[in-house]
């Protein structure tokens, strides 16, 4: 199996953001930088958040100043030296009424987020993973008790026995599985069936298993096909909700796909030229956000698998 190098990062990927991991122990620091002139705040609203200047096809994440009402934000790192924060404000009827939002509006990230620059991607990548986290861990999973937050939002404690919870991410493998010149693509019933897309194969690792088993036996439960071969190329944080996903190429040994239908609609081998002619056969790849799109387009080379 060939090596394919990661033509560019990964949406989500990269950026200036300084974690700044040791400031979040610092409770009075953090309570000084909240109340900030300088302090800016990516708000969530009802899954979306606030971009700009997407009419001008030049989006941006609107990081707003402090909102004028008390929450618990979650400290996301320095942005050239500003302390940025994230707060989800999902349960008030109307957000704009307590933020300067200017002429952004609440919007899903994913319809602009290839088009953002790299760091208001990440941010709004790290945002979005860190405030789902924290809406499904109001309870402690080991009493019951309620928890309340800790160490700028990174941590949240039982308030009954004192357990910490601590954010995570869930590994999925994503795989382009070849074999010669033909790719395997699949459809899962998740995908818009209008859209007609076709992509490569995923799914989560479970407990005890390596990322290189877990890509075989995805394959196999999916489509039936063994895989000999795995090559790791790049990954992806994917906070669609809380996904970190790591992408492979896998060589195929057998070619008869057996479909798993309660998850697939359709799977097939696909030739570089049915790829590159795929408008005029009518189906679509995934978007360019997506690192199942950046397998294919790297695995496609200089032909490219185009901008659609
Ligand atoms: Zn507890």
């Amino acid at each position: 199996m060939r090596f394919v190098k990661p033509s560019r990062p990964n949406v989500y990927t990269g950026g200036t953001l300084d974690r700044a991991g040791h400031l979040r122990e610092d409770a009075a620091w953090v309570e000084r930088a909240m109340a900030g002139e300088a302090a800016r705040y990516v708000v969530f609203w009802q899954g979306k958040t606030l971009i700009e200047g997407g009419a001008r096809g030049a989006p941006r994440a609107r990081l707003v100043r402090r909102p004028a009402v008390e929450t618990a934000a979650v400290f996301l790192g320095l942005l050239d030296g500003v302390p940025v924060f994230a707060v989800d404000f999902s349960r008030l009827e109307n957000p704009y009424e307590v933020i300067e939002a200017g002429e952004a509006a609440f919007a899903d990230m994913r319809g602009v987020s290839g088009a953002l620059p790299v760091d208001d991607a990440t941010i709004l990548a790290t945002a979005r993973a860190m405030l789902h986290w924290r809406g499904r861990t109001a309870y402690c999973s080991v009493c019951g008790g309620r928890t309340a937050p800790r160490k700028a939002g990174y941590v949240m404690a039982c308030m009954a026995c004192d357990t910490e919870h601590f954010p995570r991410t869930d590994p999925a493998v994503i795989m382009l599985v070849a074999r010669g010149d033909f790719l395997l693509l699949g459809q899962s019933h998740k995908f818009p069936r209008e859209r007609n897309f076709y992509s490569t194969l995923a799914g989560f690792v479970e407990p005890g298993e390596s990322l290189e088993d877990a890509v075989r036996r995805e394959v196999f439960e999916e489509v039936g096909v063994r895989v000999g071969e795995v090559v790791y190329h790049s990954s992806q944080p994917w906070p669609f909700p809380a996904s970190l996903m790591l992408g492979f190429y896998a060589q195929a040994l057998t070619e008869e796909i057996v479909l798993d239908e309660s998850e697939m609609r359709a799977a097939g081998w696909f030739t570089r030229a049915q790829i590159l002619d795929r408008a005029r056969l009518g189906f679509d790849l995934p978007p360019p956000d997506s690192i199942a799109r950046r397998l294919i387009d790297d695995w496609m080379g200089d032909e490219g698998g185009g901008d659609s």
